[in-house]
């Protein structure tokens, strides 16, 4: 009890380590004592029971306070007892293990523990559904196809022929796992393997029902109405619980996850919550000021263009993009920008018109040209004799 190490120091980590430098250096030492790594070495089993108790603590900002506030005496005089003195129970290894290698951790060590014997949630289903931009915009009911695996009715999900049962797996006496003992490099590994005869399931089923083959569940093609939510992006998931494979063992269904895909719009682009539209404006208007109609996903706006309004100015309309997902009531922004148009063709009229501005603004416009283009002239055959010359 006395020589108890110190949490960082067992870990290998600084009193200042983040969660994920803590989380790192839990999962090198858990791969490396494991015991399933090391089969009978005591030392191992130790270890890792010593980083997982650091572990459980600094992983948790409550327990790690009260570490560092009063060291190992924070946790003494609960239960347990004995030299580790450390109290597991209220604590969910398997979560740690899940969430540090991905659920894959007894499968990493080539095992299926705990999660054969009992009940297990079934594998979540992937599809997808097209959307407008609109309908992601403001959401909509959806109707999805699927095939879905349902209970067999004949032999209300047991596999076995009407009036049969099916028998407990000798090999693995209904564990569903064998050990498998094997010679290597490393001296003699045990491995936990699913069952090759019952596959897992811990059961023989030698007279099958006929209706699903023995599998206990029968596909059926099923429609399923969507709430698609107001605002979803593309790629995000609509998830609807326990909507995907069966579960074993009387675990739950897997949930059943639709992802959205989202269609361009051919006026609006969308960031987010926020729209980016282009709206082209006159050069009067721009100069002159007035007001404009501007295209958004909630109808039209009415902009008033201020008078020497530049090319490219970007306008902001407030809670005119796309409302929020989690808040549909507030929306994002709708920006705009107003560009400039220089017209391409004039009537002689409008030309006049064009003229008399410019003279007005800058003086006499035609002559100007006039000169350019004699210089122009003047200066082409200079240029080609010089080449030529050459
Ligand atoms: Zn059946
Ligand atoms: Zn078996």
């Amino acid at each position: 009890m006395a020589d108890k190490r110190d949490y960082y120091e067992v870990l290998g980590v600084d009193k200042g380590a983040s969660d994920s430098e803590i989380k790192k250096a839990y999962r090198v030492l858990a791969k490396k004592y494991h015991p399933d790594m090391n089969p009978g070495d005591q030392e191992a089993e130790k270890k890792f029971k010593e980083a997982s108790e650091a572990y459980a603590v600094l992983s948790d900002a409550d327990k790690r306070r009260k570490y560092d506030q009063f060291g190992h005496a924070a946790f003494d005089g609960g239960a347990g007892g004995g030299g580790g003195g450390f109290d597991f129970s209220g604590m969910d290894m398997s979560d740690i293990f899940g969430d540090l290698f991905g659920g894959g951790f007894s499968d990493f060590f080539g095992g299926g523990r705990a999660s054969r014997s009992g009940p297990a949630k079934g594998a979540n289903i992937r599809t997808s559904v097209r959307l407008t931009f609109e309908e992601a915009c403001f959401g909509v009911e959806k109707e999805i196809e699927l095939t879905l695996k349902e209970e067999c009715e004949t032999c209300k999900g047991s596999g076995a022929k009407p009036g049969s049962q099916p028998e407990t797996c000798k090999k693995c006496n209904g564990k569903g796992q064998v050990v498998m003992t094997q010679q290597s490099f490393f001296g003699v590994v045990r491995n936990v393997q699913t069952c090759p005869d019952c596959h897992g399931t811990g059961k023989i089923i030698k007279d099958k029902c006929p209706d699903c083959y023995g599998t206990g569940y029968v596909s059926r093609k099923q429609t399923l109405p969507v709430s698609i939510p107001a605002g979803i992006k593309d790629g995000q998931c609509v998830r609807i619980r326990e909507k995907g494979e069966p579960g074993q063992n009387g675990g739950p269904r897997g949930d059943l996850l639709i992802e959205a895909i989202v269609s361009n719009h051919p006026v609006f682009q969308r960031d987010g919550d926020d729209i980016y539209s282009v709206v082209n404006i006159s050069y009067a208007r721009a100069a002159l000021g007035g007001d404009i109609r501007i295209k958004t996903i909630h109808g039209d706006v009415i902009y008033t263009v201020k008078p020497g309004t530049q090319t490219n100015t970007r306008v902001r309309l407030k809670n005119k993009g796309v409302p929020m997902l989690r808040n549909p009531q507030n929306c994002g922004a709708h920006y705009v920008t107003l560009v400039v148009q220089v017209p391409t063709k004039l009537t002689s009229e409008q030309k006049d018109l064009l003229l008399k501005y410019e003279e007005a603004l800058n003086g006499p416009f035609e002559t100007e040209i006039k000169d350019t283009d004699n210089n122009q002239k003047e200066e082409k055959p200079h240029k080609k004799k010089g080449f030529f010359k050459k």
